[in-house]
């Protein structure tokens, strides 16, 4: 690694450390880690947007410093989910897709960590099958008027805007009648409902649209052209490092107390550490942009399966009273690894008809 990334990783490092020095959970720090003055910290460190380009108020750093500030703060579970959403996916979206408007608009506020972005995909009735969503958006003059109800979406009581798929052409086929609008959440007609998870937290809340009235010019994209922008997007969203190191503080804070002489144990923590050296070259292969088109969904599914068997060894290996709590919430929380961002049923279905052209 060349000197200046080594000292940028050793800065990231002891930034996090001092972030979590105080917190009771580590782990998932990016879904369920809330602090808007950590998310302006990293803004006014220029870790927020850091490959954006400089033209339109990025960074213009490497993916590879990305990796390496982003590898360093998940791991020890710093508090990043107000920013991490806008900083992973909703910038490079707006950057690709969006208007000069939109991009002088929206991109400050995610480089600057001060605006909180949700993303509105899934649906009571439409989860792994994203093309049936019904939330409905109707062009009435130059504003959109959008009903219906969004589920699961990450952080909306606290954020600021939801992207939100919405069916804008109810007459074409499932797939080409969609498309993407940004919905100021504080937007009269919105109703925020959190969702209780089973481990206690509320970070993902129900969201009712009730004729909410979104400027047109909030359309991102291609009008009904939803789908093809959101499969790139999908692309940000399962190849990173997020979906490796979600539990790695607890793991690495369980292997103090594990009995390491047991040849049990020694042949499990070889496994894990193999696996998750694995999944790095898997991200990493992402990150720089060397990974096959559509490659994510098998990182996401290897990665994210690995979060389950490191939770799996934490609780058979590790058990001690001062994890007791985390362990608890760790076995609560780990089935969500391999659902949200799509499940591993869906992604196995992906890689083998549109990676591997297998059959339907
Ligand atoms: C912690 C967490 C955070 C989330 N955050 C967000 C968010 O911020 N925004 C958002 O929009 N969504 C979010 N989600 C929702 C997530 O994307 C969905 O839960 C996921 O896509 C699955 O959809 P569903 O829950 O409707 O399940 P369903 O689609 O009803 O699936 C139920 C089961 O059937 C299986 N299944 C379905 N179809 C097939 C098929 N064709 N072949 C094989 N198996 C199939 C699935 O794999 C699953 O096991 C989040 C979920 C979690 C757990």
């Amino acid at each position: 690694m060349p000197d200046d990334v080594l000292a940028l990783q050793r800065e990231a490092r002891k930034v996090a450390a001092a972030a979590v020095a105080n917190l009771d959970v580590r782990e998932d720090s990016w879904v369920a880690g809330y602090s808007k003055p950590f998310s302006r910290e990293l803004g006014e460190r220029g870790w927020l947007g850091m490959t954006l380009p400089r033209d339109v108020g990025g960074h213009g750093r490497t993916p590879f410093e990305r990796f390496v500030v982003t590898e360093a703060l998940i791991s020890a579970g710093a508090p990043i989910a107000a920013s991490w959403i806008g900083d992973r996916q909703i910038g490079p979206t707006l950057v690709h897709y969006g208007t000069p408007e939109q991009v002088a608009r929206f991109v400050p506020g995610i480089v600057r960590g001060t605006e909180m972005w949700c993303l509105g995909l899934s649906e009571p009735d439409a989860g792994s099958d994203l093309a049936s969503v019904r939330t409905r958006a109707v062009l009435d003059g130059d504003e959109w008027i959008v009903d219906g109800a969004k589920i699961w979406t990450s952080g909306a009581a606290d954020g600021d805007f939801v992207y939100l798929i919405s069916r804008t052409d109810p007459d074409a086929p499932a797939h080409r009648g969609i498309s993407e609008i940004i919905v100021a959440l504080d937007s009269p007609g919105i109703t925020v409902t959190p969702i209780r998870d089973m481990t206690g937290a509320r970070h993902f809340c129900e969201v009712h649209f009730e004729g909410v009235r979104v400027p047109a010019t909030n359309l991102v994209g291609e009008l009904n052209g939803s789908w093809r922008q959101v499969m790139r997007q999908l692309e940000h969203e399962r190849g990173g490092v997020d979906r490796l190191v979600s539990n790695l503080a607890l793991y690495r804070d369980t292997l103090e107390v594990a009995d390491r002489t047991d040849p049990i144990v020694r042949q499990r923590i070889a496994a894990i550490e193999a696996g998750l050296h694995t999944g790095r070259l898997m991200v990493l292969r992402e990150m720089l942009g060397q990974a096959p088109p559509g490659s994510s969904a098998v990182t996401k599914v290897c990665c994210t399966e690995l979060e389950q068997r490191i939770t799996d060894f934490v609780l058979s290996v590790g058990l001690d009273g001062l994890l007791a709590g985390r362990q608890g919430r760790a076995a609560c929380y780990a089935p969500a690894y391999t659902i949200q961002g799509g499940t591993s049923e869906i992604l196995r279905n992906v890689i083998g008809e549109r990676l591997l052209g297998l059959p339907r």
